[in-house]
């Protein structure tokens, strides 16, 4: 731990809480008052500051534009019943914004520098966390290049960001997914580890393709045969499958998300035999065929447990139990919100209090 993170505070005078509105709240459209911005110059992070949120000056040569050296993380916040306020493991995110930051060569942030500056912007704005069910103030902390250089080559300087704004459910409904095996998300060798800018800008022309054909998500395949299960959307894809919690292993294509991880420690805690390992598409069709695919979700932040209602495989679209049913996945959501809204025990201690 080094010593608390000096922080220039501008407050906003004029608030936009009284008139937004929290019953319709678009994912990633509505933010906070305020906005942490730092920066890193004379190899040193520098300038920490919380000021009203708003657009920022920029050189249109910074190489974030151009090459992509940019990635950002994805975390919430959740208010208690008594008003407490808590960050789900963040710790979990410092590691991996740093992961991040050394595959695309831009410089680490000390972890509890990364959490100390978000829990000062949330404490800011802790009205504006909603107090709903499944509403949450979602948090994006996010790294670019800024030296104006068009040079293919690392930046000397960064800037770091956090936006904060509450958001509500982000799907709907359980989803028609397609496994996708033309395209790519990540390959080996690659950056599908780090949540970097340019998986997501790849991974739109897919997804978008698959909308066409009326698909809700995509579930990514590995890139040399199109044989085995790896993600789904910006989501970890998670079975079960004969009773057993089946899920890729982590590797450079797999994102190592918080949510995954968290799910996986749960249904340890409950006894189910987990397993990490290669999950051929072969074997979730056959397991949707006879009925032993009992429960199939994608698992991430801005989600949470996002169900699967049916697998497209070559054309024939293969329906799962109804949501409703299941067991498994109805068992982590209700687990997972109450340790988050502080209802039961926070047991791994996975709540950061603000
Ligand atoms: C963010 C993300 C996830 C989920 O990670 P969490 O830490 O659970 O939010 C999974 N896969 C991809 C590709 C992602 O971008």
């Amino acid at each position: 731990m080094t010593e608390t993170l000096d922080i220039k505070i501008t407050q906003t005078p004029t608030s936009r809480l009284a008139e937004t509105d929290f019953n319709n709240l678009p994912f990633g459209k509505v933010f906070s008052d305020h906005m942490l911005t730092a920066d890193y110059e004379d190899g040193e992070w520098k300038n920490f500051e919380i000021l009203p949120y708003g657009p920022i000056e920029l050189s249109p040569a910074i190489s974030a534009l151009h090459y992509g050296q940019a990635f950002f993380e994805g975390i919430k916040a959740y208010k208690h019943a008594d008003g407490k306020v808590s960050i789900f493991r963040p710790d979990k995110n410092a590691i991996r914004f740093n992961k991040s930051a050394d595959r695309l060569c831009m410089p680490q942030l000390p972890e509890d520098i990364f959490i100390q500056s978000i829990a000062a912007l949330v404490d800011i704005d802790r009205d504006w966390i909603p107090g709903k069910a499944n509403h949450a103030l979602y948090i994006r902390p996010f790294m670019f290049a800024t030296d104006p250089f068009l040079g293919v080559t690392p930046s000397a300087n960064y800037k770091y960001i956090v936006l904060i704004g509450p958001v509500g459910p982000y799907f709907s409904k359980p989803l028609r997914v397609k496994i996708e095996t033309h395209y790519t998300r990540a390959a080996e060798g690659g950056m599908g580890y780090a949540k970097a800018a340019g998986n997501y800008g790849s991974s739109m022309l897919p997804a978008r393709k698959a909308a066409e054909e009326g698909f809700d998500q995509l579930i990514w395949t590995d890139a040399k045969e199109h044989k085995y299960i790896e993600e789904m959307g910006a989501a970890n894809a998670m079975f079960l499958l004969d009773g057993k919690l089946i899920t890729a292993e982590t590797k450079d294509t797999i994102l190592d998300g918080v949510t995954r991880d968290t799910v996986i420690a749960l249904a340890k805690d409950w006894g189910i035999t987990v397993e990490e390992r290669k999950v051929s598409v072969a074997e979730l069709i056959e397991g949707a065929k006879n009925g032993k695919l009992t429960d199939a979700f994608g698992a991430g932040t801005a989600a949470t447990i996002a169900s699967v209602a049916s697998i497209s495989y070559n054309d024939e679209e293969y329906f799962l139990s109804d949501p409703q049913t299941r067991e498994f996945s109805k068992k982590v959501l209700a687990t997972l919100d109450d340790i988050k809204y502080g209802r039961s025990e926070d047991a791994h201690g996975w709540n950061y209090m603000v």
